[in-house]
């Protein structure tokens, strides 16, 4: 099956942190966070729907500026997401400039951002340009999980991790796809139709396997009605694909409560994006300034069991040799495997 979601580092590692997520079949993509975006094409940039910020250090937050540069005078809605306190952090970006034109702009750029506020909770507000970008308070949200957006094919979570101040990491999780084996269909005499569509619908909304569902086709002999229970059909003719699952994890320390909230955020992850800042021989160094090392970041997508793992934010310090710290989290990554996974 073809991935939804294309990622990539928008920056080389030792770069500042930006991850572009390209949504197939959609003219649309995300980002976790807003380090320097001068290398992103513009028309990749006019892509993007949603942004999730995991903290406002300069280095994750200055291309901010540039997104609004691109996107001025331009009729978009653009959602952010960041950590408690954001939508002051993004209210104070905006009213560094003079706006006193905008009101007759026939375009209206809109900000829409979201705070989280606690494990249980968001704050919502807008920002839209023929407002002068004045700030618009929104309503209260209920935080369920940590999910921070939930579409019809994906949803992403996040959780909040120690940096000396609350950093997010996020999780894209693609839905399940439900596929249906055709050779049952057959076995049980039952034709393709809008039927399936409403199963799919019932097995995503929970409904109780108890429940009698529906088969129904129309030919020329007039409608057909068949009544299986729920449970039944989806044991017999669906197929449960789990969806993709990216991960991004980035500034945090390495403690016992940051390693449990990674390790459960990106447990099976088919690729986990994680910072890897410092050599470990400079764990010291990594530990005062609230980093993993590339060895913490390597044990740590081994203790969740991801599929794949790419290294980013690493220290300038380690630029002449740029390799050591893939190795070292590589090495940390595939300890007690045969070989470097695929
Ligand atoms: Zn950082």
């Amino acid at each position: 099956m073809r991935p939804l979601f294309h990622p990539s580092l928008i920056n080389d590692p030792f770069g500042d942190p930006g991850l572009y997520i390209d949504c197939l079949h959609e003219r649309r993509a995300l980002l976790f966070d807003l380090g320097d975006l001068r290398n992103l094409a513009t028309r990749k940039l006019l892509r993007v729907s949603d942004v999730f910020v995991s903290h406002a250090h300069m280095d994750h937050f200055i291309g901010f500026d540039w997104l609004l540069r691109i996107c001025l005078g331009r009729s978009r809605r653009i959602r952010l997401y960041g950590p408690p306190g954001f939508i002051a952090q993004v209210e104070h970006r905006l009213a560094a400039y003079t706006w006193n034109l905008v009101d007759s702009y026939e375009t209206d750029l809109t900000f829409e951002v979201t705070e989280l506020v606690d494990d249980s909770q968001c704050r919502a507000a807008r920002f839209r340009c023929q407002a002068g970008f004045r700030r618009g308070d929104g309503q209260m949200v209920s935080l369920d999980n940590g999910v921070l957006l939930d579409e019809q094919d994906f949803r992403v979570r996040c959780t909040v991790l120690d940096h000396k101040t609350p950093c997010l990491a996020f999780a894209l999780e693609e839905k399940e796809h439900i596929n249906v084996w055709k050779n049952r269909l057959d076995e049980l005499g039952l034709p393709t139709g809008p039927w399936l569509t409403e199963l799919r619908h019932a097995v995503r909304a929970g409904r109780p396997e108890s429940e009698r569902f529906r088969v129904w086709w129309k030919d020329r002999t007039g409608l057909h009605e068949r009544f299986y229970l729920l449970g039944e059909l989806k044991r017999e003719i669906l197929r449960f694909v789990p969806g993709q699952r990216v991960v991004y994890v980035t500034d945090a320390v390495f403690h016992a409560e940051n390693v449990e909230r990674i390790t459960a955020l990106a447990a099976g992850a088919d690729v986990l994006f994680i910072e890897a800042t410092f050599l470990q021989a400079d764990r010291e160094t990594a530990a005062a300034r609230f980093h993993l090392t590339a060895e913490q970041a390597g044990e740590l997508a081994r203790r969740a069991g991801a599929k794949n793992v790419v290294p980013f934010h690493g220290s300038p310090r380690y630029q002449d040799t740029p390799g050591v710290l893939f190795e070292e989290l590589m090495r940390a990554y595939t300890r007690g495997t045969a070989g470097a996974r695929s």
